[in-house]
């Protein structure tokens, strides 16, 4: 754990040089919300900087600000300093990134450490919590009601809206100075949440039908099979959230899904916990990480069969290592 801002904030503070924030590929509100308000003060501090992600802004993140200075990476270039957020190392970038420094900030357990200016810190909330203790350290006042809504959309979304358990004191309190600088909990909520297209119902329609418990009920899963976005004109950001379908039924401890990547030859599975199990360790011992309620990984195989195979055993040790029963 690496809770100080103060290297960082020097670091940044002296540089001349180019600056790079990138997320992981895939983006959530949390990773585009913390580089995009950590971009904007970078650029009101005359820093040289700029921001870029593998993929591109998904629909639902659209309304974020400025966002459409996000670069799509790679671009070819060299930056003095790089910045990851919200991701376990460089490697969750997905494509190749040319960097002299490199810094994550960070609210996951365990991943890459690269040095003294990382700022790791898994109890914060979210991410955009980390970039906000960061401008905080540095100039409060530059907070304008866009780098707030930034942050905004990083906190109100890795909360599930302040319902998840990283909701506490701190998220409540951070998010009034929010609404104080300019953010709008409304404006934010149906931008993120009230615009969903007719096709994304048919795509929820058909996944729910793969819905199938486990293991007594104590576990959930939903498929996403890719002609289900060629059946429903939908696409990849349209699965985003799904998940909280399997979790939301009584019982369910673990929920996941299933999503196939065939140009990979793998399948992204995102897990989530309802309160008891840690599915942080189920992911990590699949090559993946996350938090103990919220974590991803991706698995190779020939086979639909052979990738639940292997997720399910996983996720059966780790309900049997911590005794859970139904
Ligand atoms: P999601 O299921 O929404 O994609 O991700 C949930 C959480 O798990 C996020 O915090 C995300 O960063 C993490 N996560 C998802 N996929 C991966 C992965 O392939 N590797 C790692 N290390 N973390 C992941
Ligand atoms: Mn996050």
């Amino acid at each position: 754990m690496k809770r100080e801002t103060v290297p960082i904030v020097e670091l940044l503070k002296e540089t001349k040089g180019s600056v790079l924030i990138l997320t992981h590929e895939n983006p959530d509100g949390d990773a585009l919300g913390s580089a995009m308000a950590l971009y904007l003060f970078l650029k009101k501090k005359g820093k040289d900087v700029t921001v870029g992600c593998k993929d591109h802004v998904p629909h639902f993140l659209d309304f974020i600000p400025h966002v459409e200075d996000v670069v799509s990476l790679p671009d070819g270039k060299f930056y003095d300093i790089g910045i990851i957020v919200d991701s376990a190392g460089f490697y969750r970038a997905g494509t190749e990134v040319k960097v002299a420094k490199r810094i994550r900030i960070d609210h996951h357990v365990g991943g890459e450490f690269y040095g003294r200016y990382d700022y790791i810190d898994p109890n914060a909330p979210a991410t955009a919590s980390l970039v906000y203790e960061i401008i905080r350290a540095w100039d409060e006042t530059a907070i304008d009601k866009d780098i707030a809504t930034c942050i905004y959309v990083g906190l109100a979304t890795d909360t599930g809206f302040f319902r998840y358990s990283n909701t506490n004191e701190y998220t409540f309190d951070l998010a009034k100075k929010l609404v104080h600088y300019g953010a709008d909990p409304h404006y934010v909520y149906m931008m993120f949440s009230e615009r969903e297209s007719v096709n994304k119902m048919k795509l929820i329609s058909k996944v729910l039908d793969t819905l199938t418990l486990y293991e007594d009920g104590l576990v959930a899963g939903i498929t996403i099979y890719d002609r289900f976005f060629k059946e429903t004109g939908t696409t990849y950001d349209d699965s985003e959230g799904l998940v909280n379908y399997p979790r939301s039924i009584e019982g369910v401890e673990v929920a996941f899904a299933m999503i196939e990547k065939p140009e990979e030859g793998s399948w992204k599975v995102s897990l989530r916990s309802k309160a008891r199990v840690d599915v942080s360790k189920i992911a990590e011992r699949l090559g993946g990480g996350g938090h103990k309620y919220a974590s991803g990984c991706k698995i190779k195989a020939s086979s639909y069969e052979e990738a639940l195979r292997k997720l399910l055993e996983e996720v059966r040790k780790q309900i049997q290592l911590q005794k859970i029963h139904s």
